[in-house]
């Protein structure tokens, strides 16, 4: 049992799913009695029952909520009746088979991220609760979906502040060097073992669906953080006429180029870091209809937000240098600690700096898929605003 001190129950009660290790009355329930991992009643001073909930005793968030039921312990079963109740929901969104399966916290599946690709599922585990039910996990996706594969992609860097080791494993089944997705009608290829994430950004599927209405017929595309293509792409096969992929990253320029070819488009790769690309095509007098930035998250803590925003400045203003009159500007953010109206505000300082005018048409958040859990700030962290931008001074 881990007992709360006096009063610290009422975030949970407000609908949050963590525990902080300076809230829990160490003096009777000390955390060291607890492996990493070890699932726990949770419960107030008052011996309030809260819920069911996994430790680790070495991690700032000492305790997430699997289970607020008394009758429902966290088990075999728990873990098949989450899985089965986030795939209903996936249902109801279309497609399924291609999409985020689980969203952790939103999924009351603290520390899980299941993703489907077809026949492959890939996981990713980020706390040491999470990693003492992978077995669970594994069966329960069996029973939900049976898919061919289920590949372990623990690699992130996040895992350290759980004291986990990052390896990707096998769970079972033949591991493909690629993955495929479908999305909106195309087909895309990304890397497995080498890729970002899980290996495809579906949080942008949504954003990706909202610029076919934007798109001009002809239009020049300049697609910033590109990864495997899927902006670029998107925008080609909805009138586009050419488009540019900037990434610092070889292995996902080679995948866009291919992705493009199976789509029966093409794209021009750029290798080079996104803020020296769009220095040397402004030099060389490019002009695009069309700039996406889509960069990795700028702010990973709290104490980068100044630098953040200036980057974030930066890279919208040489974006604007680009950008030809009355064209669009898709300014994305995935970093959580950029509230949207920071973004916002980056991008209109961008604006004043370059003597543009910007009309905001439409903002989007992360798909559907991703469900935000309104207790809980750290599950919204997507922003996309769908920028009009003329060189009239407003
Ligand atoms: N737009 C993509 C997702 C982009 S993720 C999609 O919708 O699928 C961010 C991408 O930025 C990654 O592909 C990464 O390789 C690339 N990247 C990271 N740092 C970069 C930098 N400094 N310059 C250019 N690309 C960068």
């Amino acid at each position: 049992m881990l007992r709360l001190k006096r009063g610290e129950e009422r975030r949970l009660a407000a609908g949050h799913l963590w525990v902080f290790s300076n809230e829990v009355d160490t003096d009777s329930t000390p955390l060291g009695q607890f492996a990493p991992g070890a699932v726990a009643q949770l419960r107030s001073q008052r011996d309030a029952f809260l819920g069911y909930a996994y430790v680790n005793p070495h991690a700032l968030i000492c305790a997430r909520i699997l289970s607020r039921a008394a009758a429902h312990p966290v088990d075999a079963a728990l873990i098949e009746h989450r899985l089965t109740a986030a795939l209903a929901l996936r249902e109801r969104l279309g497609n399924a088979r291609f999409c985020r399966w689980v969203f952790g916290e939103s999924d009351l599946l603290p520390g899980l991220v299941l993703d489907r690709y077809g026949e492959l599922v890939v996981g990713q585990i980020a706390t040491a609760g999470m990693e003492a039910l992978k077995e669970e996990i594994g069966s329960a996706v069996r029973k939900v979906v049976n898919p061919q594969a289920l590949y372990w992609k623990n690699d992130s860097a996040a895992r350290e502040l759980e004291h986990l080791p990052q390896l990707a494993t096998t769970a079972f089944g033949e591991i493909p060097a690629e993955l495929e997705v479908q999305e909106a009608g195309l087909t895309f290829a990304a890397p497995l073992a080498a890729g970002q994430k899980t290996g495809w950004y579906y949080d942008q599927s949504g954003n990706r669906a909202r610029l076919a209405r934007y798109v001009a017929a002809g239009a020049r595309v300049l697609d910033v953080c590109s990864y495997a293509g899927a902006w670029a792409i998107t925008a080609l096969r909805h009138g586009a006429r050419a488009a540019h992929c900037v990434d610092s990253s070889q292995t996902a320029l080679t995948f866009a180029q291919a992705n493009a070819a199976r789509n029966g488009t093409r794209v021009e790769p750029l290798h080079a870091d996104a803020f020296d690309a769009l220095k040397l095509l402004a030099a060389r007098g490019a002009q695009f209809d069309l700039v996406v930035l889509d960069p990795p998250a700028f702010i990973k803590r709290k104490k980068d937000i100044p630098q953040g925003q200036a980057a974030y400045r930066k890279l919208n203003q040489l974006a604007l240098a680009v950008l030809a009159d009355e064209g669009l500007l898709v300014s994305c953010s995935c970093s959580y600690h950029l509230a949207a109206e920071e973004l916002l505000s980056a991008i209109q300082a961008a604006a004043r700096h370059a003597a543009r005018f910007v009309q905001v048409l439409e903002a989007g958040g992360q798909s559907a898929d991703h469900p935000v859990h309104p207790a809980i700030p750290e599950t919204r962290y997507l922003k996309a605003f769908f920028c009009r931008v003329t060189r009239a001074v407003g």
